[in-house]
């Protein structure tokens, strides 16, 4: 550098002097002649270094030149050491063209050479990641290069955007590449840092570090530096401190200059020494990691090759091609997590074989008949994909998606039937008492209207239907039933005695035995895990499973995450339902509100409350609802009767409060948001949620769902808090979202929104569902997940068992992903 430097301070002095060669004593010929050694030490590249050869002897009588002569040779010289410049550094000290000019481009020359250990080494073969080092890498999962590989960073920080000093603006996050002029230690308080000043063609700046005393030794004079940060003004000045930096060596720029990679660390681990092992780990070995994916599917998507991605999420050339490679490994996970999923139904369905179940039409016209009203287009259609699949000798496993009162109900009831009309028994679980109940009345309503005598026979009702040549006995079995009627049911139940049994949890004891089990159908089936779902199951040899529920997941989301099941959805709800009127209230209107209930209230009908969400602690939320309950009932509505329902509650508590608001003893019930799902209390008008913004659009719709089941006109009031002027929920977002609820009465559309704006929510994570893990993909991006689909059901027509040569490397990836979660035969 030094040298090539100073040849280049000769040249300018010789051209300022009009080629007279005086710039230095003995002349340039003797000068080249002298100092080619050294030049030529500091060069490494064969095209440059036979050009300088040429040039000196091109030169070797330089003296005995005219001006014209010498005028020429000292253009070529410069001419040579722009490239030499160039290839060294890339663009960063030759002028940039305009359009160029704010971004740092640095021409790689040579990549570190490609490492033949394989992916599975051990990190400690990269030098620093000491045994202690490689215990820290293993808290992020990080054991071997491969892993190294897919660790990836949170974010970037952007210090691509490059200012010559003159320009540099105070507050922005920019980049320098400078010369150092000077470097020294300074102190600062009672602190030893550095302080350096650089300098570019446009101006110099000051630089420090407040405590990097050593630094100093590392900033040679004349040495290039490329500084990224923050421009700050000390004394009038404008000063970088501590910023980022980096040496301008014949290396790529990692902590400056570019896009910069943010680790997820851990204590122990420095975000320089995890760059430079990152660095090292795509130079070296990134080109080993085989692209599993098959050509053709590549192309259809327009994905890049997996190496070049990997590269560039970790080092990315810019914004775009960052997007775009994150694309490329969320689609291999969701890819690789779909084939799973198709391979698992494929397996789980042949593994299957089930009670082939005749279709008496004569049950259904007889049941439909006496129904005080007609099915819905949607409701007629899912009960013939049931009817389909009960007719099949293997097992059922369904989905039942609808919205609150689409009247899934009605649909489950006719399969139960169906069930007894075949001499197999039915089961229904639900999630509490209070709901299994409802249930209970229900569907023993459902029943009666078809039967032609009906008898109450202590907790069972027995149901004498005209078309079935056997009376129908109902059972209701739940845990706060006297342990001597419990026992009864059991027997009951274990000798066949009840076809058709309705409860919770209580269902799946040990002590409960099926005569014969043919159908087994839960209840807003989020509530319960997958062991449950599947400890009902196990109740019978190979039920027919209907799982029901009122969340409204996206389809495709709903086909990855209960991939087992088949999807039926009631996207339609019975007609001359009333949308409940929903208003989004300012805080200050809240009186306002509790007039407008009191209103209902006196006109013979009931409303709920819901309290503000405390998301850190169940136990806070308690107390805050309970502190609400006193107030309200003390100030407001000291006339009126009121309950409180809260998640702390005993669970015989609750249900108690429950039972009392159903049946109508309490005009207005104060609760979390623990109320339950599914409950249906007709009378009940009014929904008002104070702290509304702290709920997701699903869950609002949830909570509008609990009134509006009756003929009469209902409402959801929807108030934010108090200091929401000042927190988060004033921001406009807080506030059109909440708006949104006025305009849509669509569950999915509102499920999607609140997808876009908040992620995917506990229920939608893979982790309960037994699916792997996703590390960059995210299930709320519906059109990835469903390209991954689509191109994993084609694959899946084409090659099930991933048979081909081609698809070896795919299957060979896809039991690794799965061998956590799932067997891959
Ligand atoms: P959900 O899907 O939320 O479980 P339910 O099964 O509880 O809904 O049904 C809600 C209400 O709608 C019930 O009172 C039910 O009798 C009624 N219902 C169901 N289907 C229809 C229909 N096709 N027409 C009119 N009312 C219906
Ligand atoms: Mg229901």
């Amino acid at each position: 550098m030094i040298t090539t430097d100073s040849l280049r301070k000769i040249l300018e002095l010789e051209r300022k002097q009009g080629y007279t060669d005086k710039a230095v004593i003995g002349g340039l010929d003797k000068y080249l002649h002298k100092q080619a050694g050294q030049i030529r030490q500091s060069v490494n590249n064969r095209q440059l270094l036979a050009e300088f050869d040429e040039l000196n002897l091109a030169n070797s009588n330089y003296g005995s030149c005219d001006v014209d002569e010498r005028k020429k040779c000292v253009m070529r010289l410069f001419d040579w050491l722009s490239k030499l410049e160039e290839v060294k550094q890339g663009t960063l000290t030759s002028p940039l063209p305009s359009r160029e000019r704010n971004k740092v481009r640095v021409t790689v020359t040579s990549r570190p050479g490609k490492r033949s250990e394989g992916l599975n080494s051990p990190i400690t073969i990269i030098k620093g990641i000491t045994p202690r080092v490689a215990t820290k890498f293993a808290k992020l999962d990080v054991r071997t290069m491969h892993d190294l590989l897919y660790f990836f960073p949170r974010r970037y920080v952007d210090y691509s955007q490059r200012k010559p000093i003159s320009e540099l603006k105070e507050g922005e996050e920019q980049t320098i590449v400078a010369t150092i002029w000077q470097a020294r230690i300074a102190t600062f308080g009672n602190r030893q840092g550095t302080e350096a000043i650089v300098g570019d063609e446009t101006g110099n700046i000051r630089v420090v570090w407040f405590n990097q005393p050593y630094l100093a030794k590392r900033f040679l004079t004349n040495a290039k530096v490329v500084i990224s940060g923050t421009v700050s003004l000390f004394k009038g000045q404008k000063v970088f401190a501590s910023p980022e930096w980096e040496l301008l060596e014949n290396k790529d720029l990692i902590h400056t200059g570019r896009l910069v990679p943010i680790y997820p660390l851990t204590q122990g681990l420095y975000p320089r020494q995890v760059r430079k092992w990152t660095k090292e780990v795509i130079d070296g070995w990134a080109w080993q990691v085989s692209d599993f994916l098959p050509l053709e599917i590549k192309n259809r998507c327009q994905l890049l090759d997996l190496p070049e991605a990997i590269a560039q999420i970790h080092y990315p050339d810019g914004h775009l091609i960052a997007g775009r490679a994150k694309e490329r490994v969320a689609f291999d996970e969701l890819f690789l997590l779909q084939l799973g999923v198709l391979a698992r139904k494929r397996d789980w369905q042949e593994s299957q074989p089930g009670h082939a179940f005749n279709i008496y039409q004569e049950v259904i016209d007889g049941f439909l008949h006496c129904l005080p009203f007609t099915l819905t287009r949607a409701q007629e259609r899912v009960l013939w994909e049931i009817l389909a699949d009960l007719k099949q000798p293997r097992a059922m496993s369904r989905l039942l998606q609808g919205e609150v009162g689409s009247g899934k109900t009605v649909i489950a009831t006719l399969a139960l039937l169906m069930a007894a009309a075949n001499s197999y028994q039915g089961a229904l679980m639900a999630p509490t008492e209070v709901l299994a109940e409802q249930h209970f009345s229900n569907i023993c309503d459902y029943l009666s209207n078809a039967s032609t005598q009906k008898e109450k026979i202590g907790n069972n009702v027995e149901c004498y239907i005209g078309f079935l040549s056997q009376p129908l006995t109902i059972a209701l079995l739940i845990g706060s039933l006297k342990d001597s009627v419990k026992e009864d049911l059991h027997r009951k139940i274990k000798q066949g005695e009840i076809d058709i049994v309705i409860g919770t949890h209580a269902l799946i004891q040990k002590e409960v035995e099926f005569y014969q089990l043919g159908l087994a159908v839960t209840d807003e089936q989020q509530r319960f895990g997958v062991l449950q779902r599947s400890a009902l199951r196990q109740k019978g040899f190979n039920p027919h499973i209907l799982v029901m529920t009122a969340t409204p997941i996206p389809r495709t989301m709903a086909l990855t995450l209960y991939g087992d099941l088949d999807l039926s959805v009631i996207d339609e709800l019975p007609p001359g339902r009333q949308e409940v009127k929903t208003r989004f209230l300012e805080p200050q209107y809240t009186e306002k509100a509790y007039s407008f209930l009191r209103r209902q209230v006196s006109n013979g009908k009931q409303a709920f409350i819901i309290c503000p969400l405390i998301e850190e602690s169940e136990i806070l939320e308690a107390k805050a609802a309970t502190s609400e309950y006193a107030y309200l009932s003390r100030e407001i509505f000291p006339d009126l009767k009121l309950g409180l329902l809260h998640g702390r509650m005993p669970p015989g508590d609750k249900e108690k409060v429950m039972r009392r608001f159903r049946e109508g003893i309490l005009d207005i019930l104060v609760s979390t948001s623990v109320v339950e799902v599914g409950i249906d209390i007709p009378n009940a008008t009014v929904m008002l949620v104070e702290g509304a913004e702290r709920f997701g659009l699903s869950q609002l719709h949830q909570f509008r769902g609990r009134v509006g089941r009756g003929k009469e006109q209902a409402y959801c009031l929807l108030i934010p808090s108090y200091h929401c002027e000042r927190s988060e929920a004033a921001t406009p977002e807080a506030r059109d979202r909440l708006q949104l609820m006025e305009k849509t009465h669509d569950g999915f559309a509102l499920a999607e929104k609140d997808l876009e704006l908040r992620g995917p929510g506990e229920f939608f994570g893979t982790h309960q569902s037994g699916l792997p893990d996703l590390k960059i993909a995210k299930l709320s991006n519906l059109r990835l997940l469903e390209l991954a689909r689509q191109e994993a059901i084609a694959l899946f027509q084409s090659d099930s068992n991933l048979g081909k040569p081609e698809h070896r490397l795919l299957r060979q990836q896809l039991s690794q992903v799965w061998s956590k979660s799932a067997e891959w035969s």
